[in-house]
């Protein structure tokens, strides 16, 4: 049916005035929204979110985008290219934060050969609208004035709207607690799945633990879910692809870290494809296990390449069996190969 469901105790769910009772199962999928900053006048103006910016049928002549993680420059690049002077206004030091320093500074180039200015570290003091457009008030720098705002400073769930207390849920919980077969910690009968479980924002994840949630609930043989070969992908040109943890990441988390690194323009593949050719492969690899925990390909079809070293990383296939493999010449997988022999010092 369609309607707007409301959790009421578990097992049952509201859809406006109709009360539904499940004999086995209810499954939360509900995503989440976009959310924006407590910006001082931000609420007041008519911004963007993604939902506006893909709904627009005529490209602004300028666009100040806040936040410059994947959405954010996904939409700033496609938006200059349509021909709108883009400015990205980033909160933190660099692009792409949560992604390698390598990335960041990779995408950041990409993005400034097509005219998109990144304004980092920025403090927004204030967004206002009036009848020539934006002017976002960023501290130390001149007013920016663009004619679109759009807002891609992340995505949140709403625990409240859902009912999530009336299965015992913590409604200021920013996720919905979840186990390894999915089912909501605390709540009977009750399963969750993608953006709202909190467990990475993306779509294959909402299709990996639906595939685990449909086995738990009719009975079957479940292998429980987990994410340490969580891959993703920014699609930019050049693309970003990433698996597992980065090497901050690594690091933090106490493990003895090597890593390994190619670049593409110096692979043969890199060498054919000449212009468009920027990109690298890195690899963080727990040295204890022997094991890549870890991976970036960025560059021509980076989500692609990324494919070997996801498995890798799920599989934990040891690094000397990634150093005595073959790998198909010339292709912009072969990179790994050479990422792997810097690795290893051979
Ligand atoms: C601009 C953008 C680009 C993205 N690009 C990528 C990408 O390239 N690759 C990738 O993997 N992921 C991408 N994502 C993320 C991806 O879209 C989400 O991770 C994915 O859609 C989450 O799936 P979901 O099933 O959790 O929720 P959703 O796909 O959000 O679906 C939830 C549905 O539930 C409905 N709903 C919500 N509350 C209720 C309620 N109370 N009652 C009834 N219905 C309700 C919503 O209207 C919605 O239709 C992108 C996201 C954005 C915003």
């Amino acid at each position: 049916m369609r309607g707007w469901g409301r959790l009421d105790g578990p097992g049952r769910v509201v859809v406006g005035d109709v009360e539904l009772e499940a004999t086995r199962a209810v499954v939360v999928g509900v995503g989440t929204r976009a959310w924006a900053p407590p910006i001082p006048g931000l609420a007041d103006t008519p911004y963007w979110t993604n939902r506006e910016a893909l709904e627009a049928t005529e490209a602004p002549a300028s666009l100040a985008v806040i936040g410059g993680g994947a959405i954010g420059v996904e939409l700033a690049q496609a938006f200059a290219r349509f021909g709108t002077a883009v400015t990205v206004v980033e909160a933190g030091d660099r692009l792409l934060g949560p992604e390698e320093p390598e990335a960041s500074e990779l995408v950041t180039a990409a993005l400034g050969r097509d005219g998109v200015a990144a304004v980092t570290s920025a403090r927004i003091q204030a967004v206002r609208h009036g009848p020539d457009g934006f002017t976002v008030e960023v501290d130390g720098r001149d007013p920016l004035v663009a004619e679109r705002v759009l807002v891609a400073t992340g995505r949140r769930s709403d625990l409240r709207a859902l009912g999530a207390g009336s299965i015992g849920v913590d409604e200021s919980a920013p996720w919905l607690p979840v186990d390894d077969h999915l089912r909501v910690v605390g709540a009977r009968r009750t399963w969750a799945l993608g953006d709202v479980t909190g467990k990475g924002a993306f779509t294959h994840i909402s299709m990996y633990q639906a595939d685990i949630v449909v086995n738990d609930v009719l009975g079957r043989e479940v292998v429980p879910a987990a994410y340490h070969g969580l891959p993703r992908v920014t699609f930019t040109d050049p693309e970003v692809g990433a698996v597992g943890v980065t090497e901050a990441q690594a690091r933090s988390a106490g493990i003895r870290v090597r890593t390994g690194a190619e670049s593409v323009p110096a692979s043969a593949r890199g060498w054919i494809h000449k212009a468009g050719n920027e990109g690298f492969i890195k690899l963080v690899e727990d040295a204890d296990r022997g094991v890549l925990v870890g991976a970036t390909s960025a560059g021509p079809w980076g989500g692609e390449v990324l494919g070997l070293l996801a498995l890798a990383v799920h599989a934990e296939v040891p690094t000397t069996s990634l150093r005595h493999m073959i790998y198909a010449y010339p292709t912009f997988h072969r990179g790994i190969e050479a990422a792997v022999k810097d690795l290893l010092g051979s």
